[in-house]
């Protein structure tokens, strides 16, 4: 089989190797094209923006003062000058000689007219007189600005700003770029192998284990390992396998039960059969009494099944019709009459009726009524009761038997299931008539439960929506339409 898709390994190697190029290409560009044009952005502003704190002290005492102070704080060099070249306040912070320093009153002058022709204001890089690292040319940034004093007379702010030479910067950067571009891949491909590997791992190993699943092992534990929804896979695969280990089971047992079922009535109706034909004077009505109850026990066993197979199959319809529903319980006791020891007191009231499948919910009655009768034990008393409950009518079978434990609650409506796991004949029970019930109570909407106390005896009871009452054809339409 061609396998599809990448490994999980090479995807997350993939994903991390593209990220990794994307965040070095971003850095490279950032520290190596963008850097100087930054960089230059950066000291335009500041400049700026001391030119605009020299001015609002421009006739104040603390000029001199400031501009010292401006000066020593950003490393620049600082000169105020009117219109004549004649130096006002002026101050450098470095040791080294600035351009501005090298002005001289003439050339001040000019620059002024300069600057003034310019609109008032110019910022311009200059080569440096002086050298700087590596014999390279350093350069210096000259902002002037051109205002009115506070009583009126031009001022020119001059302010210098060496740059250092960003070549040598990105230079450093580089070598650092590249360092961290090894670490990282070298780093980074070591962890993107360890996280593919405890990501996969986990996979592979649950995958290997699902094969089993296939081949029908449902003792299968699927291991739980590294992430969430790894483990939350192992769980599921898990329940899984434990729910079909169930059904399994189930199957085996119904096989098992339904073998013994069938074969039980078939021994002794071959049996009698054989001793009637045989022996003379056997041939009595209790000897053929015999063969047709085994007879019957085998029909009824045979006809559980196939509704319940036709129901999975989801091929029964529903043949509604309104009827009553108190009658149909009366009549269905009625049945249970030969059963000379038992009674069955009901507790009715009103006369109800249901828009329902008769048949089908005549076999609940009769299925519940039947349960009750086999667990009822000494009490040999099955209490029905008929309820309304807003729109809808409950019928309640009461025993005083054994009771369920309350564990085994759920399970009594699953198909094949018995609490009683031995297979005592005198409960001749498939485990399939609540299963039966079931399907029956869900095709028609119903709903169904049952309260068991272990020791004390159980009460099963279902609930159906009351009919519309007889006269109303609008109703039944709508009943009918729902149907459909
Ligand atoms: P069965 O044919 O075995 O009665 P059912 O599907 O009707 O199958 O019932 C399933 C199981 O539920 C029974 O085997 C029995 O253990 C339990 N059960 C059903 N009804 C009662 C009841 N009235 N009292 C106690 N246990 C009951």
């Amino acid at each position: 089989m061609k396998k599809k898709g990448l490994k999980i390994g090479t995807q997350i190697t993939l994903g991390f190797w593209i990220f990794l190029i994307l965040i070095v290409a971003l850095l490279w560009l950032m520290q190596t094209v963008f850097l100087r044009p930054f960089y230059r952005g950066v000291k335009t502003a500041q400049v700026r923006a001391i030119a605009e704190s020299v001015q609002r002290e421009l006739e104040t005492e603390e000029l001199d003062e400031r501009v010292k102070n401006l000066a020593n704080d950003t490393g620049m060099a600082i000169l105020v000058t009117d219109e004549f070249g004649t130096r006002y306040s002026g101050y450098k912070a470095s040791q080294r000689e600035s351009l501005i320093e090298l002005m001289d009153r003439t050339t001040l002058r000019t620059f002024f007219d300069e600057v003034n022709q310019d609109g008032g204001s110019r910022l311009a890089v200059y080569a440096s007189p002086y050298t700087y690292l590596n014999g390279e040319r350093s350069e210096v940034l000259l902002y002037a600005k051109i205002c009115r004093s506070q009583s009126g007379n031009p001022r020119m702010i001059l302010i210098e700003s060496e740059i250092t030479p960003v070549s040598a910067v990105v230079d450093t950067l580089r070598i650092q770029l590249i360092a961290v571009t090894v670490i990282m891949a070298v780093l980074g491909s070591f962890l993107a192998f360890f996280i593919a590997r405890r990501i996969s791992k986990p996979v592979t190993d649950i995958n290997e284990a699902a094969k089993g699943l296939a081949q029908g092992y449902t003792q299968i534990h699927f291991p739980a390992g590294g992430t969430r929804e790894v483990n939350e896979l192992g769980e599921t695969l898990n329940y899984a396998a434990s729910e079909i280990g169930k059904a399994e089971n189930l199957r085996r047992e119904l096989l098992a039960n339904v073998s013994h079922d069938l074969r039980t009535p078939l021994t002794m109706i071959e049996g009698y059969a054989e001793v009637m034909r045989d022996i003379p004077g056997e041939n009595t009505p209790e000897n053929v009494q015999i063969i047709i109850d085994e007879a019957g026990r085998l029909t009824a066993l045979v006809n559980d099944l196939l509704d319940l197979s036709k129901f999975e199959a989801g091929e029964v319809s529903l043949k509604r019709e309104r009827f009553n529903l108190t009658a149909e319980v009366r009549d269905i006791l009625t049945r249970f009459d030969k059963m000379a020891d038992f009674t069955f007191p009901f507790d009715a009231g009103e006369e109800v009726w249901v828009y329902a499948d008769r048949l089908m919910i005549s076999q609940v009655v009769y299925n519940l009524v039947n349960n009750a009768v086999s667990y009822s034990g000494e009490d040999k008393t099955v209490y029905l009761r008929q309820e309304i409950r807003g729109s809808a009518v409950r019928i309640s079978v009461e025993d005083h038997g054994e009771g369920i434990p309350p564990d085994k609650l759920k399970d009594i409506w699953e198909r094949y299931y018995k609490v009683d796991r031995e297979h005592r004949r005198s409960r001749a029970g498939t485990g399939l008539g609540l299963s039966i019930v079931r399907n029956i109570l869900t095709l028609h909407g119903g709903t169904y439960g049952v309260e068991s106390v272990l020791g004390q005896g159980s009460t099963f009871w279902f609930e159906l929506p009351l009919a519309p009452s007889e006269n109303s054809d609008y109703n039944r339409e709508q009943n009918d339409s729902l149907q459909n």
